[in-house]
């Protein structure tokens, strides 16, 4: 980047970073996610540092928050209320560690506290009575909400003591509350608030009071602002002495002694933030004594004796390099993105889906865009925006092809769908993926038998279809890579014990369309052989409840087809089973899917509480363990999930998130 090109880019960045910046702080309605903000703010920074003769007082990376409205009556803080540092990693929070040992004048220690994700509030007593509440406004200057403060059923209107102090907290809106009151907005049609944050934000600055009142905040004070001054040494002090005072504290805050601790307690929140019944976005991480503080003091913006650990963002921005296509079992088509390698939630991500043609013309994403990538409640990152505002020109637009990139037949869009297809049943792409399905947890369940080897199998042409995996030799595996004696006889015996499943699993494992695993146990059970599912006409079929005319179409073109009598007939031949016992109750081994399984559960979940879901694996014959290694059968991730899913994929673990834990357990 020459000179000129950081000064168009620096710009950008500050444009754009305002008007964010104006629609979270004065409109409470935010235009981007936290994370896509800090990123873009993280290269303002870091430019600014590279380029010092751009630097300027009006830069966003100097000012505090926005602009106090004109509807309140303005109130100048006593001491100027700051925003944070921010760090990413322990390598962030060790850096601020030195910095910080190197600026005191003697040893310091710290506090850690839950960084709660809400609007920051000073509240003035005097006397011992709460006579005035402001927002932090641009840092100096607040707006006066009292009346509304007031509403907030622990903020004490009187102190036990009859003393005079600026107290410093955040009020924010419990989950439930939060939920409650878009359900109420749903209701009677108006928009729903983004998040907790805005919605406490939005209902602290409404000029009516019932309001505020009606919405169920809550607070945690953190700091005062005068602690010195009325003789307390250190933070952990103040918060202890705030208790006292009949002020609600944080329970959760930690003494630290060195920065290996914090360390230690950043990393405990990282999954258990997920149950608490409010959001935090972060840790704070203080200086515990005092004059070390007041040593290390402040930049424009922020104390150099503080900084907030932020933690691993769901939405992060990266630069789209090139567009390839995938082609699934059923061979549908489906373009990815090839990425700059990011962190997302946790994990390095370098692809993206993109679904579907459609999508990428709706979201006009070029090849060279910046795009923003997140881990929606699915595992699978996926592409939710394209930063059009930071374009240079040179981005090429995609168009798709009309041949399958992995056999070349022409792509078909079939009445009705958004994707292409390739619809050459023979195409070596849809073999492979047919093959990985076959085998996989839920279907005929092979340990063993990962994509990775399946891939292996494919390419050294030592199976061409299902039946091929019932013919492999030792001497053929062993010549594969990473295949030692003890894995082999390990993967044969695993691939002759397949023999023994239920119908069910054969059948969800050939891969019919529109046929699930809770089809297949349907279908299984009703028929009790193959053979009298293959003879089953529509009629049959559709008197079934639960299948429709598209799986009953389905299933009797499937088993029309010559090519697949013949399969049927050699895995028969094989020696598979292919009937299907009705559990008893007494016997319901065939519905403990999880039965010898060790199973582990990370991420933040939706429907379920991670009581619950652990209750209902070990219901269903698993064991919940908390940590992944080589002897986990399975992890269940949820949102945010973090380091486990990355030492899964590392382990080659199965994943499922919990709309795939819903479909198994139904
Ligand atoms: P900050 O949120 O990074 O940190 C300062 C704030 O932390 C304090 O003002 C206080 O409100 C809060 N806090 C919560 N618990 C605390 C505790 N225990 N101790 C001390 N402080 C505590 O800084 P900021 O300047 O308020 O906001 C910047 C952040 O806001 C950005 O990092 C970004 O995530 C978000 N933001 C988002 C958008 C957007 O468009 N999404 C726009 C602007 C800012």
């Amino acid at each position: 980047m020459d000179e000129q090109q950081a000064k168009e880019r620096i710009d950008k960045l500050r444009d754009l970073l305002d008007e964010y910046g104006h629609h979270y702080y004065v409109l409470d309605a935010p235009k981007v996610s936290d994370a896509e903000y800090d990123q873009l703010m993280q290269e303002l920074i870091r430019l600014e540092n590279e380029y010092p003769q751009f630097q300027s007082e009006n830069s966003p990376t100097v000012r505090v928050g926005g602009e106090p409205l004109d509807r309140f009556v303005k109130v100048q803080h006593r001491r100027p209320m700051l925003s944070l540092g921010n760090a990413f990693n322990a390598q962030d929070l060790r850096d601020f560690d030195r910095r910080a040992r190197e600026g005191a004048t003697g040893p310091i220690s710290y506090t850690a506290e839950l960084k709660i994700d809400g609007l920051a509030v000073s509240l003035t007593y005097e006397n011992g009575q709460f006579v005035r509440g402001a927002t932090r406004g641009d840092g100096q200057t607040g707006e006066d909400i009292t009346v509304n403060l007031k509403t907030v059923g622990s903020i004490p209107l009187r102190l036990k003591e009859a003393v005079d102090l600026e107290v410093r907290g955040e009020v924010f809106m419990p989950h439930h509350s939060f939920e409650q009151l878009n359900k109420v907005k749903e209701e009677n049609e108006e928009p729903p608030f983004a998040n907790p944050r805005n919605a406490a934000a939005g209902s602290l600055r409404q000029l009516d009071p019932k309001i505020a009142g009606r919405r169920n905040l809550d607070i945690f004070c953190y700091a005062i602002a005068e602690d010195q001054e009325i003789g307390l040494t250190s933070h952990a002090k103040a918060l202890g002495y705030m208790k006292e005072l009949g002020l609600k504290v944080n329970p959760d805050h930690k003494y630290c002694n060195n920065i290996e601790e914090v360390i230690e307690y950043v990393e405990s929140w990282l999954e258990k933030r997920h149950d608490l019944p409010y959001e935090i976005d972060g840790i704070v991480i203080k200086v515990d004594e005092l004059d070390e503080q007041q040593t290390l003091g402040y930049t424009a913006k922020s104390p150099r004796w503080a900084i907030a650990y932020k933690f691993p963002a769901e939405e992060v921005i990266t630069t789209l390099r090139d567009i390839k296509l995938t082609v699934g079992r059923t061979g549908a088509i489906t373009p990815t993105a090839y990425l700059d390698p990011v962190q997302v939630a946790g994990t390095t991500v370098q692809r993206a889906s993109l679904h579907n043609e459609d999508l990428i013309r709706e979201k006009d994403t070029r090849i060279g865009d910046q795009v923003v990538i997140k881990k929606a409640g699915d595992i699978i990152p996926e592409v939710v925006r394209v930063l059009d505002d930071l374009r240079t020109g040179d981005e090429e637009e995609f168009t798709m092809p009309t041949h399958c990139p992995e056999c070349e037949s022409e792509l078909v869009r079939l009445e009705g769908e958004v994707i292409l297809r390739c619809v050459n049943p023979k195409c070596p792409a849809q073999v492979r993926e047919g093959l990985i399905h076959f085998v996989s947890r839920t279907a005929m369940n092979i340990d063993g038998l990962g994509e990775k080897v399946i891939q292996q199998l494919f390419s050294h042409e030592l199976i061409q279809d299902v039946s091929d995996l019932y013919k492999l030799k030792r001497e053929d595996l062993l010549e594969l890579e990473r295949m030692g004696e003890k894995s082999v006889s390990n993967l044969l015996e695993a691939i002759e014990a397949s023999k023994d499943n239920p119908l069910d699993r054969l059948l969800f494992g050939l891969g019919i369309r529109f046929v699930g695993s809770k089809a297949a146990r349907l279908l299984a059970e009703t028929f009790g052989t193959m053979e009298k599912l293959q003879e089953a006409t529509m009629e049959d079929l559709v008197a079934i409840h639960e299948v429709g005319e598209k799986m009953a179409d389905s299933i009797t073109s499937y088993f029309s087809q010559p090519e697949a009598e013949e399969l049927i007939g050699e895995l028969r031949q094989l020696g598979l089973n292919m009937t299907y016992e009705i559990a008893t109750p007494e016997a319901s081994e065939a519905e403990q899917i999880f039965a010898e399984q060790t199973v582990v559960l990370t991420g933040k979940l939706e429907k379920w509480t991670r009581t619950e879901m652990k209750e209902k694996v070990e219901a269903l014959g698993g064991k919940v363990t908390g940590s992944v290694s080589t002897k986990t059968d399975l992890l269940i991730a949820g949102e945010d999930a973090g380091s486990k899913l990355e030492k899964a994929e590392e382990l080659g673990v199965e994943v499922w998130d919990e709309a795939r834990f819903e479909l198994e357990v139904k």
